[in-house]
């Protein structure tokens, strides 16, 4: 059967029901934004079209790009590997401090220049070497029905599939996204409520439960990235009560980063993250348990590199999103000691180096 190669102006959806005020209750994340007619969701990218919910940004992005697997960042998933990344527009959160608000905050459908259905896709992956697709910039939860059919285009070809999310999502729908992900990023943005809430218009409860649900249902390997504001989410026991939180629900093998904000959209007025608060972080997370705490966005080989949490050997050298030592063998234990590094690995790292590369697909 030949592929379908134009994306449909809107395409159906199935998790929403209907109220008894007439209104349509869009189930995909927990805003439940309740839709008249013609209605668009907080999102933007969902809608009420015909007493039914639509997607109407399936086959549509802001854009595809080569980038590191570092970058996403995952550092425990195929090191050195090309990623092909995009995102669509739109967002289900309202983060002040947003890093890609152009096209997370967008409500122009010409940020959605680029047109690519599931099939080219996986076409471009597999021809450009990338060893996965990553669902980034903006959230994939919000195009559920289309993040789906790229991750299973992509299976056929033997492109593994990233997403990359705040995790703030319904049950129903995350149980069915995760069956095609192979693996995450989930950003924990704060560890208390007021951030949630003032800051991303969301809720501190739902995201913990994702996390909790990826360890426990599921095989999708993840890490988690905190982007550490100044004033808003670095305190010393906001850090101490995060860590305790992971290992003791998640174990202490979840890789956590630690990653530099810098002013954007609505936080133009906060000052960036000084390299030291990252390390703090850092160090508070791993004396609580976590065996691989990362910084990120700053230079620090250190931070940024992964060392044996048995015999301190290291492990996996990073220079930004270069590698540069390896200490694995190639079972993705630890040369020195044996143990083994928790994560996806092959038997040699990649060797895509820290370049980033547009693409056009269609
Ligand atoms: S996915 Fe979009 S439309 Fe649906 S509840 Fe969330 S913000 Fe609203």
């Amino acid at each position: 059967m030949m592929a379908q190669l134009q994306p449909p102006q809107s395409y159906p959806t199935r998790y929403w029901h209907q109220l008894d005020d007439g209104r349509i209750q869009c189930d995909i994340c927990p805003r439940a934004c309740k839709l008249h007619e013609g209605q668009q969701g907080l999102c933007f990218v969902r809608a009420r079209e015909h007493d039914a919910i639509v997607l109407t940004s399936y086959g549509r992005s802001s854009g595809f790009c080569i980038d590191p697997i570092e970058k996403k960042p995952l550092n425990h998933f195929l090191p050195g590997t090309p990623v092909l990344s995009f995102g669509t527009a739109g967002c289900n959160l309202a983060c002040k401090f947003c890093q890609n608000w152009d096209m997370s905050k967008s409500r122009e459908m010409d940020t959605l220049a680029a047109t690519a259905m599931p099939q080219q896709l996986a076409e471009a992956a597999r021809h450009y070497g990338c060893r996965s697709i990553a669902f980034t910039y903006n959230d994939p939860v919000i195009f559920h029905e289309y993040a789906i059919d790229v991750a299973q285009a992509c299976h056929e070809v033997g492109v593994k599939s990233v997403a990359v999310t705040a995790g703030f999502m319904c049950p129903e729908p995350r149980q069915e996204f995760y069956r095609y992900m192979d693996a995450a990023n989930v950003d924990l943005k704060a560890f208390t409520e007021r951030f949630y809430h003032k800051i991303c218009g969301a809720h501190l409860a739902e995201v913990l439960d994702t996390l909790v649900y990826l360890k426990q249902e599921t095989s999708v390997w993840f890490e988690i990235t905190t982007l550490l504001i100044p004033g808003e989410n670095d305190s010393s026991q906001e850090l101490e009560d995060m860590s305790k939180w992971v290992v003791e629900h998640l174990g202490p093998d979840v890789p956590m980063h630690f990653s530099a904000f810098h002013p954007d959209w609505k936080m133009r007025d906060t000052p960036h993250t000084p390299p030291e608060t990252l390390t703090r972080a850092r160090n508070i997370a791993m004396k609580n348990g976590v065996r691989y705490a990362y910084t990120g966005n700053v230079h620090d080989s250190q931070g940024g590199s992964t060392w044996c949490a048995s015999c301190g050997e290291l492990l996996i050298e990073r220079d930004w999103y270069r590698l540069g030592r390896w200490g694995l063998n190639e079972h993705g234990e630890c040369r020195h000691c044996g143990a083994a590094l928790p994560g996806v690995f092959e038997s040699r790292p990649g060797n895509w180096g820290p370049r980033r590369q547009p693409v056009r697909i269609s």
